[in-house]
């Protein structure tokens, strides 16, 4: 049967890295290791280290993430742009090295994010894969923990934060983001 073929894992071309290698060679920083897999390229422990997805349905999740350009955020994105207000999308943090604001409003210091419900533990739907379960829940507590030290470092720089859930309804997403930009911009 083709099913059983990869039940639980992938073909390695659709996860290049994953499970990779398990230590970093000699002569490379702990930080990074050589991908054998496929790419042979240098590339994140975090990303070598993940295991593989452990069903089609881990597995879609896994190969759906994407750091900018979900579809909600498009749909947010769209809806503001038609009220007129413009924005950067994935703009970096000062002093957070690899973070970014999904949607910032420089001027009016308001960063936007548009968190996946998976990814980022949203109370509603929060599930966990039951396989991997420790290497999971230390994940996800990761993300939630990188997720508040983000909003801190944003507030303590004079920034609001308005976090959103893919499972938000767009345009009652973007009534808000609206909402809190044209309070900052009639503000003396
Ligand atoms: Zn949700």
């Amino acid at each position: 049967m083709s099913v059983s073929v990869y039940a639980g894992r992938r073909p390695p071309e659709r996860v290049p890295h994953r499970g990779a290698v398990q230590r970093a060679p000699r002569g490379r920083s702990s930080r990074t290791i050589l991908c054998v897999r496929r790419c042979r390229r240098d590339i994140p422990f975090s990303v070598a280290s993940m295991p593989f997805p452990s069903s089609a349905g881990v597995s879609a999740r896994m190969s759906k993430q994407r750091r900018r350009d979900t579809a909600p955020e498009i749909s947010v994105r769209k809806l503001l742009h038609a009220r007129g207000l413009r924005y950067r999308v994935a703009w970096p943090i000062p002093g957070m090295k690899r973070r970014t604001v999904d949607i910032a409003f420089t001027r009016a210091k308001i960063a936007v994010f548009i968190d996946g419900c998976f990814w980022h533990s949203c109370p509603e739907h929060a599930t966990r894969p039951a396989a991997n379960d420790t290497w999971w829940s230390e994940k996800l507590a990761k993300n939630t923990a990188r997720d508040l030290a983000t909003n801190e470092h944003l507030n303590r720089q004079g920034w609001r934060v308005i976090r959103i859930w893919e499972h938000e309804d767009p345009s009652e997403a973007a009534d808000r983001i609206v909402d809190e930009v044209m309070r900052v911009r009639a503000r003396p």
